[in-house]
Order: C-alpha cells, then structure tokens, then sequence
C-alpha cells in the first residue's frame, strides 16, 4: 500500500470522526453520525442524562386536578384557627386587582 492512499484513508477517518464528534451528540442526529457518542461515553464513564421534569406540564395538570394550594394572601398571618369548635367566619380582603391582600379571622367560642 502506498503512502498517499494511506494519508488520505487516515485524514477521511479523522474526519468522520471529527463530524461525529461535533454533530453525532445533537438530538436528531442521524445513526450514521451518532453511533459512537453511546461507545465515547461508556468509555469516559459518562452516562447519558435522564429527562428533565417538564414543570410547565406539571403545573398544569395539578391545576386542572385541583391539587394546588389554597391562595395565600400577601400579608402573612394565621391561616388555622386553633380554638375548639370555633365558629367564626373569615373575611377575604382582596385588592383592586384580584389578588387576596389580608384573610381575617374573627373567632366565636361557643
Ligand atoms: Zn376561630
């Protein structure tokens, strides 16, 4: 075999290898291109990275099953009343906009 055929099967060689390298870990990439990112990693032992949770997802399905929190209002302050059998009722005051402000509790021992 001579020198030149040689050189030039190396540097084709080098490269496949090289576009592997820089298009083969894209996601879609095509099996030609991508089959030796699995083999690369196994050998460096690194090990492919599981999903990332979708929260947009998440959120939106527990809104649609109601498994949200109750709204908190922007001031803080009790949210249970402690006292046994009260009766009272709690007022919701809310802002122009919407949003819950203040949730007072007036408590009736019986
Ligand atoms: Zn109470």
């Amino acid at each position: 075999m001579n020198a030149g055929l040689l050189a030039l099967i190396t540097s084709a060689e080098v490269l496949y290898a090289a576009a592997c390298g820089m298009f083969g870990s894209r996601p879609g990439a095509p099996l030609w291109l991508s089959w030796p990112l699995p083999i690369w990693n196994a050998l460096m032992g690194r090990r492919p990275q599981p999903p990332r949770p979708n929260y947009a997802r998440i959120a939106r399905l527990e809104r649609e099953l109601g498994m949200t929190e109750p709204e908190r209002p922007m001031r803080a302050g009790r949210t249970v009343c402690l006292t046994k059998g009260c009766g009272g009722g709690t007022v919701e005051i809310r802002t122009w906009q919407g949003p819950l402000a203040a949730s007072i509790h007036e408590c009736e021992t019986p």
